[in-house]
């Protein structure tokens, strides 16, 4: 039989496409990829192709990176992925791929603070199946039903180099919640794509179905994928803490903080990019419907996490913030991207931290909340399209076409849900996250 390696790219719709190739031919694949079409990058969520400035012209490479991937083992069968990086005949990367748009922004933030950025995507997905169980959020039997599908998946993300840090019976129906240990640079954003991908095969081995889709019933709970953040020095040592800064965050965390939460509106359409993900991103739904810093406050775009340390060695070990307004609709490399922009940004115009917030802002005014500088995020994909699209700012953090390109994707994303109920929504985006 021949083993294939299947090497692919997580797109601008946030899904996983590729080809397979002889894993005999790995070596040549390493430097020659595979052939690969620019307008692939238009193919939506939904399979339909937006408007293309590539048409049926140019060719590219995807070329598979030997650091990221998994081999995984489900029964006799084996699974093995390779993500790649989307390079042009002349061996440059692509200005669309979504690895290099990440590799770029980490670029600039190395340039600016020579700091590495270290992430760990903890990630709420929802099993299909009907389930039977009521009140089981966090629940033991929640957890032991599936104790089989969550040791397997673990089993697989630690034989995929990463380090499992704990998986739970979330609160929504059938709804579990998997976190690992945080990756340095673009990993991170691997990291993300490899537990999505691990998820989505041990669920399939065990005859379910996964799905992260942002929101699956309006009456319910969302899907979040919230993006833990903290830095590394030259010599490794952690620098997001300094326990005489704001919250504990360093000069340079507060800063970046608040670049995030200056521009979050502006890059909404990137980490939470579906049409339904404002379903979701709405006030007491423990996800993110403002731009608003909190402390140990999960009703919060930008949360500083809790550290259980005691001496500030650790504390600076485990200190880290969290963006919440973020969904698996989103490719994890863009919509990191997007975020380390925002935070350089900051870095760049010295912004400095924000207060936490610590009240239901959905009783504040509009008036008053913009006096402490919160606005209630993009209501809608449209709103937050327009958002980013009429930003200067933000386009000039991507290649030239980045950002045309990109709204013409989500507009025909848009359009095709655009005569459906909320619940039609829902139903299609199930099927395709
Ligand atoms: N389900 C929530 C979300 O959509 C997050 C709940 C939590 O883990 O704090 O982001
Ligand atoms: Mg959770």
């Amino acid at each position: 039989m021949t083993n294939l390696i299947f090497v692919g790219t997580c797109d601008f719709s946030g899904k996983v496409r590729g080809k397979a190739f002889p894993a005999k031919q790995l070596d040549k694949r390493l430097v020659r990829g595979v052939g690969w079409t620019p307008t692939n990058v238009q193919i939506t969520c939904f399979d339909e192709i937006a408007d293309s400035p590539f048409g049926a012209f140019g060719d590219l490479l995807l070329v598979p990176d030997a650091k990221a991937g998994f081999t995984a083992q489900f029964g006799d069968r084996t699974e093995r992925f390779m993500l790649g990086n989307i390079i042009t005949l002349e061996g440059e990367p692509w200005d669309f791929c979504t690895r290099a748009l990440l590799v770029s922004a980490l670029d600039r933030l190395y340039s600016l603070s020579r700091v590495r950025l270290l992430t760990a995507f903890e990630h709420e997905f929802q099993l299909k199946g009907e389930s039977s169980l009521i009140g089981e959020g966090y629940g033991r039997l929640g957890f032991e039903i599936q104790r089989p599908f969550c040791e397997k998946l673990m089993d697989q993300i630690s034989e995929a180099g990463l380090i499992p840090d704990s998986i739970m019976k979330e609160y929504g129906p059938n709804q579990y919640e998997v976190v690992i240990r945080p990756e340095v640079g673009v990993h991170g954003a691997d990291a993300a794509v490899i537990v999505r991908e691990l998820v989505r095969s041990t669920a399939l081995y065990f005859g379910e179905f996964a799905t992260f889709s942002p929101i699956l019933d309006p009456a319910s709970v969302g899907n979040g994928v919230h993006i833990h953040m903290s830095f590394l020095d030259d010599l490794d040592q952690p620098v997001a803490f300094d326990s005489e800064g704001p919250c504990g965050m360093s000069e340079l965390t507060a800063s970046f903080a608040a670049g995030i939460l200056k521009y979050l509106d502006r890059i909404l359409s990137l980490t939470a990019p579906s049409a339904i993900s404002s379903l979701r991103l709405q006030p007491h739904r423990w996800s993110a419907a403002y731009n608003n810093l909190g402390f140990r406050d999960r009703e919060a775009s930008l949360r500083i996490c809790p550290v259980t340390k005691r001496d500030q060695a650790s504390i600076a070990q485990q200190f880290n913030i969290e963006c919440r307004a973020v969904d698996a609709a989103a490719s994890p490399h863009l919509a990191l991207a997007a975020i380390i922009h925002a935070g350089c940004q900051g870095i760049e115009d010295g912004l400095v931290a924000p207060s936490p917030t610590d009240e239901d802002l959905s009783l504040l005014s509009v008036e008053d909340l913009a006096t402490r500088h919160l606005i209630r995020l993009p209501e809608s994909l449209e709103a937050a399209l327009d958002h980013t699209v009429n930003s200067p700012i933000v386009s000039s953090w991507f290649p030239e076409q980045f950002i045309p390109v990109y709204a013409a994707h989500k507009a025909t994303e848009i359009a095709h849900v655009a005569a459906m109920d909320t619940s039609a929504r829902c139903s299609a985006y199930a099927k395709t996250y």
